[in-house]
């Protein structure tokens, strides 16, 4: 995996992080995207510190002006992104029959759509390299469902259908496109959450423990090596077994 360039959405915390330290440490030199530019910087010193190379760039997903220039920057001033982790995303949750059509459409845009119009961007260029990894974020929700995320559930379940039409559209372009569907990690995202509805997610997990960031960017990571080469359309799920 050496000098290859990844563009990573949602790099400024969490999970998104984790990806972009593994991948690093992996020798693939890193586009880290997000709207807090402060914290992308302070995570691209980290990473140059440790010897790897990191470029920071300022990115909205919900505006696909943003998308078209983030991704068009990152090519041209740190090189062709060979892989793309679609990893950004943010919940609006609420019972559907109270639902907003604006948090509704808020998060679909930022979860699903910005993460088409990012796949748009980066295929011209893996095409003519004839090599790309392409890897969606998606949820342990987005296969269970989950009451109280209509929007965020159907966001995850849509960039499955997406992961799997993208894979056989550029399966002969030896083009990858996998989803990584984590169960409840530790993050910003799942701060708010009660110690009660922790503890009875708990309970159901077989390996009995909440997901660090750094599991789901293994995967991420190992779907991104030449050795994920035969790998393609699949939905690798990183959730302790609470779904099988
Ligand atoms: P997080 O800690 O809340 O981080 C979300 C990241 O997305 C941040 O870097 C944020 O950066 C970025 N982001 C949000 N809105 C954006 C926008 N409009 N444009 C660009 N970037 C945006 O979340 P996380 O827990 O690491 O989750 C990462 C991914 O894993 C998400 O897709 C999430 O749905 C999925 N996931 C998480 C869990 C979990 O339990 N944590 C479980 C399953 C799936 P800025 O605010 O700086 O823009």
């Amino acid at each position: 995996m050496t000098n290859r360039t990844a563009f990573i959405t949602g790099a400024s915390r969490g999970i998104g992080r984790a990806c972009a330290l593994a991948l690093a440490q992996g020798g693939v030199r890193v586009a880290v995207a997000a709207r807090n530019i402060e914290q992308l910087e302070t995570l691209a010193g980290e990473i140059r510190s440790q010897g790897y190379e990191a470029f920071p760039v300022s990115l909205d997903l919900a505006n696909p002006e943003s998308i078209k220039e983030a991704i068009a920057k990152t090519a041209k001033d740190f090189g062709p992104i060979a892989i793309l982790v679609n990893n950004a995303g943010i919940t609006k949750d609420g019972l559907a029959l109270r639902m907003k059509k604006e948090d509704w459409d808020t998060v679909i845009a930022t979860n699903l759509t910005g993460a088409f119009l990012a796949i748009q961007q980066v295929l011209h260029g893996m095409m003519r390299e004839r090599w790309g990894r392409i890897i969606n974020i998606s949820s342990v929700v987005g296969e269970m469902g989950n009451p109280g995320q209509a929007n965020y559930v159907a966001s995850k379940a849509g960039l499955i259908g997406l992961t799997k039409s993208i894979a056989q559209e550029m399966g002969s372009r030896n083009i990858t496109v996998n989803a990584v569907a984590p169960g409840f990690v530790e993050t910003d995202m799942t701060q708010g959450l009660t110690e009660e509805l922790k503890d009875k997610m708990l309970a159901n997990i077989p390996l009995k423990r909440i997901g660090r960031p750094e599991d789901v960017a293994a995967a991420v990571r190992f779907l991104a090596s030449d050795e994920a080469g035969y790998i393609t359309g699949h939905v690798l799920d990183v959730n302790g077994g609470i779904y099988m």
